[in-house]
């Protein structure tokens, strides 16, 4: 089962994959985290130089062909083998990053990045994604407090409404794949809307 979890800044994702890993565990599954862009040796490093705020010149197709680099090679390493012997795979974002950060966020074509991901994926697509979304402002405020911005946390306001909007409009295409969740309220609410969603597939 290949899950993925996305959302935009200061959402709370990282709080929250670390209850999904260990509610999924206790539901006795045998589980593999991993992140994109990342995941492998060779994802990290390409994940170094595209969140390197120095690289201050980085084209957008060199980032959105960066992204997919890292992708295939975390498909091929990681998921595909772990799918295939009947592992739960959580993914800390994937293409519907793309979609919302090099799409949205940056400009590119979807449909760009709708042949990228047929190229790098086949038909591979994951089974559930929750999307954990709150107003941008106050994700922006949970963020903040981070000392050094990368690339991305450098982004002004208007570029992480786009992001926002274009996750929504996905999950609205997507409803078999999607939940959205509510991350807005305190912690413990979000992770009952969690359970909620993820109780159905166990
Ligand atoms: O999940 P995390 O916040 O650590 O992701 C690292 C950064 O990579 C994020 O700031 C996100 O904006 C960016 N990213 C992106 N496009 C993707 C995946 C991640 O811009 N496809």
């Amino acid at each position: 089962y290949f899950i993925t979890v996305e959302g935009g800044e200061g959402v709370g994702k990282s709080s929250n994959l670390g209850f999904i890993e260990s509610w999924l565990r206790e539901a006795g599954k045998d589980v593999v985290m991993t992140r994109e862009p990342g995941g492998t040796a060779l994802g990290e490093k390409i994940r170094e130089l595209l969140l390197d705020a120095g690289q201050n010149n980085m084209m957008v197709d060199t980032e959105l062909l960066l992204m997919f680099a890292a992708r295939a090679q975390h498909l091929e390493e990681v998921i595909k083998p772990a799918l295939a012997e009947d592992r739960w795979v959580v993914c800390d974002r994937f293409t519907d990053a793309t979609y919302a950060y090099q799409g949205g966020g940056r400009g590119v074509d979807f449909q760009r990045i709708a042949q990228l991901e047929q190229w790098a994926q086949g038909n591979l697509r994951p089974d559930l994604t929750l999307l954990l979304d709150m107003p941008v402002q106050q994700g922006l405020q949970r963020a903040g407090r981070r000392s050094a911005p990368d690339r991305f946390e450098r982004e002004q306001q208007h570029f992480f409404e786009r992001v926002r909007e274009t996750y929504l409009i996905r999950a609205r295409q997507e409803p078999g794949r999607f939940r959205v969740i509510d991350a807005a309220p305190a912690l413990e609410q979000v992770q009952q809307q969690i359970t909620a969603v993820l109780s159905v597939l166990i």
